[in-house]
């Protein structure tokens, strides 16, 4: 059967609400077997996740606390138990900065695959980096391979993997993308859906043209040239896996679920 590999960023999991629409979406399609998740997104002006570990971990003294009760709110919102965010990330935030930033995309993922009743999978175990931290592509697809023969329909965090020694490493900033264009390249998918909060890749900025409208189909090459130049829809490193391996992106809307958003290809 097709395999369709979806990642969803912070916006579309800022709250309760948010993850309810996106297990809707994921089960309106049983081809949708590989769950990629971002941290939650800014919330009526606070600010996203792993922007409040990264000033945990310079100090901050309340930034791990609202982090905390971010997840026991969303938690509490799904009616599932709260109690293991606290702990989590007390013990990331005694590791390294990497394993503490790592812990939002972690924590989502978890929390994700509870509230669906789907395996969890560690992106430490699949997403591989060598000694010098550098993401290690054709080791992490090997291990990728393996996916589909062992656990069919999993959640996983994005954004982070692991060195040899296995500790954190995290990718750039935005980088869940390109953790859900690796796992469609290792799984070998049909489509690779990346689910934002804009309805496609747009003619020009939405914020400053209101005219702006979602373009249906562009080739990768030009997408990169557009991603490299600044268009923020997708990362520009997650177009490589997909496009080297011939799988299409399609970019979707989160809040706009029918509607066709921009096919790469
Ligand atoms: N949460 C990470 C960031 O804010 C990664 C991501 O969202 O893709 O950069």
């Amino acid at each position: 059967m097709d395999i369709i590999v979806c990642k969803f960023g912070g916006s579309s999991l800022a709250d309760g609400p948010g993850f309810e629409r996106v297990w809707d979406i994921v089960r309106s399609d049983a081809r949708r077997a590989y769950v990629v998740l971002s941290a939650p997104g800014t919330l009526d002006g606070a600010p996203k996740v792993t922007d409040l570990l990264d000033a945990a971990w310079d100090g901050d003294g309340d930034a791990l606390q609202r982090v905390i009760d971010r997840f026991e709110g969303i938690a509490a919102s799904l009616g599932l138990p709260g109690d293991y965010y606290a702990t989590e990330l007390t013990r990331a935030s005694h590791i390294s900065r990497a394993c503490l930033m790592s812990r939002g995309e972690y924590l989502s993922a978890r929390l994700f695959a509870d509230h669906a009743g789907l395996p969890f999978i560690d992106a430490a175990d699949f997403i591989r980096f060598d000694g010098a931290g550098r993401l290690s592509v054709p080791r992490t697809l090997d291990r990728l391979r393996l996916l589909p023969g062992r656990v069919p329909r999993a959640v996983l965090p994005g954004f982070y993997g692991a060195g040899p020694d296995g500790r954190i490493v995290t990718l750039p900033r935005n980088g869940s993308d390109i953790t859900g264009a690796l796992v469609a390249a290792g799984v070998g998918a049909s489509l690779y859906e990346n689910w934002t909060d804009v309805p496609g890749l747009m003619t020009c900025d939405p914020a400053t043209c209101p005219e702006a409208k979602p373009i249906p189909e562009i080739a990768y090459r030009d997408m990169r040239a557009l991603a490299r130049g600044g268009a923020r829809v997708l990362h520009p490193d997650c177009l490589a896996p997909v496009e080297d391996a011939g799988i299409p992106t399609r970019v979707k809307c989160t809040m706009d679920p029918e509607a066709e958003g921009t096919l790469i290809h």
